[in-house]
């Protein structure tokens, strides 16, 4: 067997794997084609991992850990992907607790696609955490996570060693787009991402970009290439946006449609493509490779192989593999930020900026108010604020406001995916991933600029939605102390 995943990043030995994705559907072990590939490659040492996805393009398929459990002699060499998109909070740390039980330690922690199918209709989605989130649980579960046993008491969890990553899409081109990936990056790295996999795109000016700018963040992070064999279909999915945050440029798809017409259909273009792109991770410092579109195991070989002989070339290879999407005109136009938020930043000035202006007073208010004298009084509030934020910024009466974070856009509203730390990686050309209203980051983003304040955002803290507050007043829960902003007040 090969080095495992870990110990190849650490001994700079540059590790290569490919994706497996599982099926749908009854499956026996015996006849299973991804089990089949898995296995193959992995009793192959010159293949250091495979990764798991987790449904996948938002569509229901067996669970990462059934094929990882049919894998289990060689859990060391598996990265099981978790998703936040099925899963609440608790069915995530119980999954982990699973993952952990079982001896699988590399976790790729993701945000999720939105759902795309389920029985008789789409399904819902939870995202009840974010891969900040989880990240950060699963950085407290590594040092022993604190909980109260059944008696109420605390107690400290025995602890684990996950190995966990993130992802990143680094194609994104206009700038209020990429500058909050990369906020989000800092922020999953902050967390505890122990290494990054960037999306899916043919840009290596944009992977060397996001790479550098960890480095100068001051993180070391590894840095795992993602290369893929593209096939005309695939490339036409992509572009029509069906795979969330994948890209292929309107330059790359002509290049397609030109060598799909030869005698091969295009098979040694994109074998060579995936085998340069290699070539240039490596030129660039990156800690190792990800081989995704593998269907066989002498492809991947072949690929490896052929990556080899372009090594000499990779600043060449650099220049030439720039594929880059055009953002859309309406990205580029000049923003403006509208006097309905510049009200609501008064408002918050005036009424909820902790320990400033009425503050204090109203704080001193809300207490009286709920020391049970006038019992009718905080309901006849709750129903005001409700009804004036329903209004004006569409009030889901989550309870644990997250307005003044998103430059007062909802994030449970505006947001397809709740997200409270910055974008997912799904918005195409500034619109949402479900493609039916901008995405509240690049809106974000040109607001908190404009007071020069998008530096804060990067610098607060992880928010964790606390849902025990849902459809009570998240006025009283900030005066007296109960929302997440008090936790970030220390
Ligand atoms: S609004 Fe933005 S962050 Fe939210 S789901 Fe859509 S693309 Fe993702």
């Amino acid at each position: 067997m090969s080095k495992t995943f870990q110990q190849a990043l650490q001994d700079g030995l540059f590790p290569v794997g490919t994706e497996i994705v599982a099926p749908r559907g009854v499956q026996c072990p015996a006849q299973s084609a991804s089990l089949k590939l898995a296995k193959e490659l992995l009793s192959d040492e010159r293949v250091n991992y495979v990764s798991i996805t987790d449904n996948p393009g938002g569509n229901p398929m067996l669970p990462p850990d059934w094929l990882a459990g049919q894998l289990a002699d060689y859990a060391p060499n598996v990265i099981v992907h978790l998703a936040c998109k099925d899963f609440n909070r608790a069915g995530l740390e119980s999954q982990l607790w699973r993952y952990a039980s079982e001896g699988f330690e590399n976790v790729l922690v993701l945000t999720g696609d939105l759902p795309a199918d389920g029985f008789p209709s789409q399904s819902g989605s939870v995202f009840d955490y974010d891969s900040v989130n989880l990240l950060s649980m699963m950085t407290a579960m590594n040092a022993g996570l604190p909980v109260k046993n059944r008696r109420g008491q605390p107690e400290t969890l025995p602890r684990v060693n996950f190995f966990a990553g993130c992802a990143v899409n680094p194609f994104k081109y206009s700038e209020n787009e990429f500058v909050p990936q990369l906020a989000k990056l800092l922020k999953k790295v902050k967390a505890g991402a122990k290494w990054v996999i960037p999306q899916l795109g043919y840009d290596m000016q944009r992977f060397k970009e996001v790479k550098l700018f960890l480095e100068q963040q001051g993180f070391n992070v590894p840095f795992i290439g993602n290369a893929f064999v593209l096939t005309k279909g695939i490339a036409k999915l992509i572009k029509s946006g069906k795979l969330a945050g994948c890209v292929v440029s309107d330059s790359l798809l002509a290049d397609i449609e030109k060598y799909a017409t030869g005698a091969d259909k295009g098979k040694v273009f994109f074998k060579e493509l995936a085998a340069k792109q290699i070539a240039v991770f490596r030129g660039l410092g990156f800690a190792g490779t990800h081989i995704g579109g593998i269907e066989k195991p002498e492809t991947f070989f072949e690929i490896i192989d052929l990556s080899k002989t372009f090594e000499n070339d990779w600043q060449t290879l650099y220049e030439e593999i720039q594929y880059r999407q055009q953002p859309a005109a309406s990205a580029r136009k000049k923003k403006h930020v509208s006097l309905f938020y510049r009200f609501s930043r008064l408002v918050h000035a005036a009424a909820f900026h902790r320990g400033h202006g009425l503050y204090p007073l109203i704080k001193r208010s809300y207490r009286f108010l709920e020391s049970g004298k006038y019992r009718f009084l905080p309901s006849v509030l709750h129903g005001i604020e409700y009804h004036s934020k329903n209004v004006l910024y569409n009030c889901t009466d989550c309870g644990d406001c997250g307005l003044p974070d998103t430059a007062y856009l909802c994030p449970m509203n505006r947001c397809s995916k709740n997200q409270r730390n910055g974008p997912c990686g799904g918005s195409n050309n500034g619109r949402c991933e479900a493609d039916d209203k901008p995405c509240i980051w690049t809106l974000a983003y040109d607001r908190l600029k404009c007071f020069n304040e998008w530096r804060e955002f990067e610098d607060k803290p992880p928010i964790v939605y606390n849902a025990a507050l849902k459809g009570t007043s998240a006025w009283a829960n900030l005066y007296l102390d109960r929302d997440h902003s008090a936790a970030d007040n220390g």
